[in-house]
């Protein structure tokens, strides 16, 4: 509490054992009304004429008083505990037969450390070493030898009260201070553990509150914990759709549901808490629940209140998420296992179909850990040049000639013989050995069409596909690395496709075909793949920069069969043509499919019917001949 100087009465307390000394010193401080001592204390104070009052000049005082030491001690405690502490005591060196004022000082101080003292000395008592020895040096005591003059008495009191005052200001000031900087660490503090948009807590926190549970499970094995992985299915793209306030709102009301839902449920302990990890992604820390299947139950009741739909600036979005779960029955022995566990269960509930929850169980583990010596075994045998491209022809339908080649990727494994792309090309891109193979199968790609062209003048408008993969192309240096292989080569303008499919671009297609322009800016065609399985919408065929498609060879078996399939064919031939797409026909197999095409009218195909993915060598077979084995033959035939 601030003391207020203007309204203060200080409280002194003097402690002699003789009472008159006890009435001196209150007629001095004006206690008892105006003496001639006291008159004589003002005027040697303050001069002549018109004098102040002691209260005028800034104090008012209340004096007590005691006769013996414990006694004095007893209302120093007293005053303290009913929070009027004594601003100052004055306490007599001798005083028997109780303590003296050695002794009394002593108790005094250790019960109020703020008063300020005068100990009172005839010159027959103590030396001022033999006190300053006992009580040790202090500023706040003096010693006033006896007999003592009035205005000595006055100026001392108003002196010292001055001093506990400012004493008592500045140690107010201390604590506020202190408190700022209390408040401001803990700030700092709350800050580094939680995230900024949300307020729920963030990666750190959640890896000190999981170290904590691993512990406490290690001493108590009845206590259970659970990690819940959640991540929000197509949050992206609501994001992109609708812009990135709108997605910080239903981030900040995705938080507000966990937290509500996880308060509302009693089979867990109240510090269970959820925390954002990043993007969409959140984990809630499922404290000391009961039982096992608690677990689940919790996860289902999220997953329920998570998909009730948004209603944000008016508009009512729908929004599902997946979740992972691992519990601390597998005995984690540290907090980046349980998550990377919970994690692998996450991506699992997305591939099962997503708004979903899946534990994790250790045939998962197994996978996990099949998929890592896969990434290992892939990383070396990048290494160790153990890749290798195949080339399948594309030809034109009419003439049979071979337009281009598209680069396949294989893989001749030391023991398991030649692996084919479809085996590879999903590990590489969930594990990101994609990034640098994708690279790599570029340049390769590349390298080789140059060869070719050298080699051979039938090879100089020959065009090269290739495959790119989604994490590719999220990849921001990726249209860098491109231009730096392409003009290392030196190829001309429009000798390179690269191959994109439409669910490569779900995830941000606004950023996807900026990347697109840019990839065409280099003179390089983009070609839509895999078109009719059901990843490719129509909307694509404007939205991107595309200078063809192929169509996927699924829809092509489906074309023969099914007149619906027919009908459709030709509409997506009349639009593409309408858009000036080339058009590719992708797997065809047999002459039957390959007349139908050609009656069609479409421009390209490719298929084991016109040559397989094969090695450089056979490869250059094909452009030496200028043509698919299969077309010569129909041709042959056409003219006999
Ligand atoms: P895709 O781009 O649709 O490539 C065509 C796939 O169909 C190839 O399989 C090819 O061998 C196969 N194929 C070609 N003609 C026929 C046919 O007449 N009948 C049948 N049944 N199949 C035919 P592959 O080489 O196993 O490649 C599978 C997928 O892997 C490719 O599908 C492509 O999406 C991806 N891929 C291949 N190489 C690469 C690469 O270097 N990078 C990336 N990112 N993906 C690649
Ligand atoms: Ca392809
Ligand atoms: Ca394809």
């Amino acid at each position: 509490m601030t003391p207020d100087r203007r309204s203060c009465i200080h409280r002194i307390l003097v402690i002699d054992d003789h009472a008159d000394i006890h009435e001196d010193v209150k007629k001095i401080l004006g206690v008892t009304g105006c003496t001639s001592s006291l008159t004589n204390a003002k005027a040697a104070l303050f001069g002549d004429g018109d004098t102040p009052t002691p209260r005028q000049s800034g104090h008012r005082f209340q004096v007590d008083a005691a006769l013996q030491g414990e006694e004095g001690f007893k209302m120093v405690e007293a005053a303290k505990n009913e929070g009027r502490p004594y601003s100052l005591v004055l306490v007599d060196m001798r005083m028997p037969p109780g303590w003296d004022g050695v002794e009394t000082i002593r108790h005094i101080w250790a019960c109020d450390p703020d008063v300020q003292t005068v100990i009172c000395t005839a010159y027959s008592d103590y030396s001022l070493d033999q006190i300053l020895d006992q009580l040790g040096s202090s500023d706040r005591l003096l010693i006033l030898k006896k007999p003592f003059d009035t205005v000595e008495i006055l100026q001392l009191a108003n002196a010292l009260c001055e001093k506990w005052i400012l004493h008592r200001e500045a140690a107010v000031k201390m604590d506020q201070l202190e408190r700022m900087v209390q408040e401001r660490t803990a700030q700092i503090e709350h800050a580094m553990l939680h995230d900024k948009l949300t307020g729920l807590g963030n990666r750190t926190l959640l890896a000190e509150r999981l170290a904590a549970a691993i512990e406490r499970r290690r001493r108590h094995p009845d206590y259970r914990f659970a990690v819940l992985f959640l991540d929000f299915d197509r949050f992206k793209l609501i994001n992109d759709s609708l812009g990135h306030e709108v997605g910080d709102l239903l981030l900040i009301e995705i938080s507000s549901r966990l937290t509500s839902s996880l308060r509302a449920t009693d089979m867990i302990s109240h510090s269970t808490m959820p925390i954002r990890v990043g993007g969409d992604e959140f984990i809630v820390l499922l404290d000391d629940y009961r039982e096992e299947p608690d677990a689940a139950r919790v996860a289902q009741r999220l997953l329920d209140a998570l998909s009730v739909p948004y209603l944000l600036n008016a508009q009512k979005l729908h929004l599902t998420a997946s979740m992972g779960i691992a519990t601390s029955e597998r005995d984690y022995q540290n907090p980046a296992d349980i998550i990377r566990d919970a994690d692998t269960a996450m991506y699992r509930a997305k591939a099962r179909g997503r708004a979903r929850f899946v534990m994790f169980d250790a045939n998962m583990h197994e996978e996990v850990a099949t998929r890592l010596d896969m990434e290992n075994a892939m990383r070396k045998a990048m290494h160790d040049s153990e890749f290798l491209l195949h080339y399948q022809p594309i030809v034109r339908l009419d003439t049979g000639r071979v337009t281009g080649f598209e680069a396949l990727l294989r893989w001749n494994h030391a023991e398991r013989g030649t692996l084919s792309a479809a085996e590879l090309i999903p590990i590489a891109e969930e594990t990101g050995i994609i990034l640098p193979l994708g690279l790599w199968v570029l340049r390769e790609a590349c390298t080789q069409l140059c060869a070719w062209r050298k080699q051979y003048p039938e090879a100089d408008r020959l065009v090269m596909s290739i495959n790119l993969s989604r994490r590719q192309l999220l990849d921001p240096e990726l249209v860098n690395q491109i231009h730096a292989i392409v003009s290392g080569a030196g190829l001309p303008r429009g000798s390179l496709v690269l191959e994109i499919t439409e669910s490569t671009v779900l995830e941000d297609p606004i950023e996807a075909i900026k990347t697109f322009e840019r990839i065409k800016d280099l003179g390089i065609w983009l070609h839509l793949d895999d078109f009719g399985t059901g990843h490719s919408s129509i909307s694509c065929l404007y939205q991107f920069p595309l200078a063809g498609m192929k169509i996927d060879r699924a829809f092509l078996r489906n074309v023969l069969t099914s007149k619906p399939h027919a009908v459709v064919l030709e509409a997506i031939i009349s639009m593409a043509r309408a858009f000036d797409l080339q058009i590719i026909a992708e797997g065809v197999e047999t002459e039957e499919q390959a007349d139908f095409l050609r009656r069609l009218g479409v421009g390209h195909a490719q298929g084991f019917y016109f040559g397989r993915p094969t090695d450089p060598a056979s490869a250059e077979k094909l452009i030496q001949s200028g043509m698919a084995p299969a077309a010569k033959r129909e041709l042959a035939g056409v003219a006999t």
